[in-house]
């Protein structure tokens, strides 16, 4: 039989090897630019199928594709994964012995590997770096995973990633494939000259993910509105994100000591310990992770049903990748963001040590679009697809800003009665002093100063919480600032003064539980996704937004 005879169509691979029996998306359009030998860089969101843009090339090929991917700790799934399908692939690593390497290394030469996923730092190192190795063997394609990691300018650089610009120049006629879930439009032109790709072909999927909510709520009593949101989700699983190792360790023993089934992950822990944590959340033996940002990338967890985050993330990259951890299965899944303007400022001062002083700056830069989207009032969806340079006609329907429209209420009185606190304080105070002068508190460092106050005791008919929920959202709606550090002062903003002198109504969202898509919790997906179909129908006719499909597969709505 002839050589041509044997090679196979796109779609056969995928059907034999993959078990699809279609392509998703540009999958096709970008398997045949690699197959034209053209460099391409391909913008898929997570979860969109990217590993097959160069697994299926990789089996048409005649020689090696060789697999460059951050995490050492993912390879052997990966690789496992593929044999199991009967894809001839392999890894190399340190964590090999020589004998494993070189049994490697000689079923490569005999041409009877396909692929092989390496980490970039393997590519120089050691007395015979991979690199010369490469140069032996019949090499026909190179796939750069989580792209964006060669650039300083996206979430997650690692320097080691740089080299493959060198990689590119020793193999001038073989295509490279990059790959990444996330990068904003500095990032992208970064990826193409950091690996220095000739004229890359470029693909980019739309970064909508329909089925993920997303809400961005006040931090204040994050425990107790987290514990509502998990009694929601009672028996999914979850990733919490914090910020700090510490924050992880205690919120993890918080939520074990209340009886849910929640590990702690995060660089620091012992290897051995990290791994088995991830393995029991992967095999849902355990529903929560509660982690820092170390967990996650590259883990092909399909039933993850919400990721909160307790701190705001540094940028909207990191945002969107990890709560695009969420839904992979297309499933009803939840983002939840508890945002504070003291996490802010945290954050802005770990920039501000930076020495790099460009590069703190697009940082700075990042953080305040962050900071944006947790403070705005369009549409959420509508502004991360902004950000990614995509547009969304009409509000999404699901988000909280989307299911707060139309839901407004007169909140003239009480708002006027809490910012003119504000003011004759001085904007000196924070909410919880503001609150003890509204409602007229006894305590005698209070009334002795500030009991001659207008305004002292003329909010005590209503409840401290009613009064800390009207603060938060004066501050989500621009008409309070946050000022200082440690102990935060409210200010009256420019906006908030028009307003008043303009003696305008002041209307403001409901108060809306996190945990609004159901108040009991359901045992069984069915009814789940039943309660979520109707709730959502209901929001949607309340707020006069066109009822909206969140479900990937259709045939789960009618
Ligand atoms: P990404 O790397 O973009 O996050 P993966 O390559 O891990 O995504 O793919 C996500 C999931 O989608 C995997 O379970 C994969 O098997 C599946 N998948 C990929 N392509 C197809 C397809 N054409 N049809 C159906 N499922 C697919
Ligand atoms: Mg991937």
């Amino acid at each position: 039989m002839s050589q041509a005879a044997l090679v196979k169509k796109p779609e056969e691979i995928l059907k034999q090897f993959f078990g699809y029996s279609e392509f998703r998306g540009n999958q096709q359009a970008i398997i045949d630019s690699v197959l034209k030998k053209k460099d391409t860089i391909v913008l898929m969101p997570t979860g969109g199928g990217k590993s097959v843009c160069y697994q299926v090339p990789a089996m048409i090929f005649e020689g090696l594709t060789l697999v460059i991917s951050p995490l050492i700790s993912l390879m052997k799934d990966q690789v496992d994964a593929l044999n199991a399908n009967g894809i001839p692939a392999a890894f190399l690593n340190s964590s090999q012995s020589q004998s494993e390497q070189r049994f490697i290394s000689s079923q490569i030469e005999s041409g009877k590997i396909k692929l092989l996923y390496i980490a970039p730092e393997r590519l120089y190192k050691g007395d015979y770096p991979l690199i010369d190795f490469l140069k032996t063997v019949n090499l026909s394609l190179v796939a750069i995973d989580e792209a964006h990691c060669v650039s300083q300018w996206g979430h997650d650089f690692r320097p080691e990633y740089l080299k493959i610009g060198e990689l590119r120049k020793s193999f001038p006629q073989i295509p490279f494939v990059a790959l990444t879930a996330t990068a904003d439009k500095l990032t992208r032109k970064d990826i193409a000259d950091k690996l220095g790709l000739k004229a890359p072909q470029w693909f980019i999927s739309s970064f909508d993910r329909s089925n993920i909510t997303y809400r961005v709520t006040a931090k204040r009593d994050a425990m107790g509105k987290l514990l509502e949101f998990l009694d929601f989700h009672k028996k999914d699983s979850g990733v919490i994100y914090c910020l700090s190792r510490k924050n992880v360790e205690e919120t993890a023993a918080e939520l074990q000591a209340r009886g849910l089934s929640a590990l702690p992950y995060h660089a620091g822990l012992p290897r051995e310990e990290r791994e088995k944590n991830q393995e029991l959340f992967i095999k849902d033996e355990v529903k929560i992770m509660v982690a820092t940002i170390a967990f996650g990338m590259g883990i092909d967890k399909s039933n993850v049903r919400f990721v909160v985050h307790m701190n705001m993330p540094q940028n909207v990259e990191g945002y969107y990748q990890e709560t695009g951890r969420a839904g992979r299965d297309g499933l009803p899944s939840d983002a939840l963001l508890f945002y504070s303007g003291q996490d802010a400022i945290t954050l802005g001062r770990m920039l501000d040590q930076g020495e790099n002083q460009e590069f703190t700056h697009v940082m700075q830069d990042k953080l305040e679009k962050m900071k944006s989207f947790c403070q705005t009032k369009v549409c959420r969806r509508k502004f991360l697809l902004n950000y990614f340079g995509e547009n969304h006609a009409g509000d999404c329907g699901n988000c909280d800003i989307c299911f707060q429209k139309g839901n407004r209420q007169d909140m003239t009185i009480p708002s006027q009665m809490l910012l003119s606190t504000v003011a004759r304080l001085g904007e000196n105070y924070g909410i919880g002093y503001v609150i003890l002068v509204l409602r007229g508190s006894k305590s005698a460092k209070v009334q002795e100063a500030h009991q001659s106050l207008s305004v002292y005791g003329i909010g005590k008919d209503r409840s401290e919480s009613f009064w800390k929920d009207l603060g938060d959202k004066l501050l989500q709606e621009d008409y309070l600032a946050e000022a200082g550090a440690q102990f935060p002062t409210l200010k009256l903003t420019e906006f908030a003064w028009q307003k008043l002198k303009a003696k305008e109504k002041i209307l403001l969202p409901m108060e809306e539980s996190i945990s609004d898509v159901s108040s009991k919790p359901s045992t069984h997906h069915e009814d789940l996704l039943d309660e979520l179909k109707a709730l959502r129908y209901s929001i949607a006719q309340k707020s006069g937004v066109p009822p909206y499909v969140v479900f990937a597969d259709n045939s789960l709505l009618e």
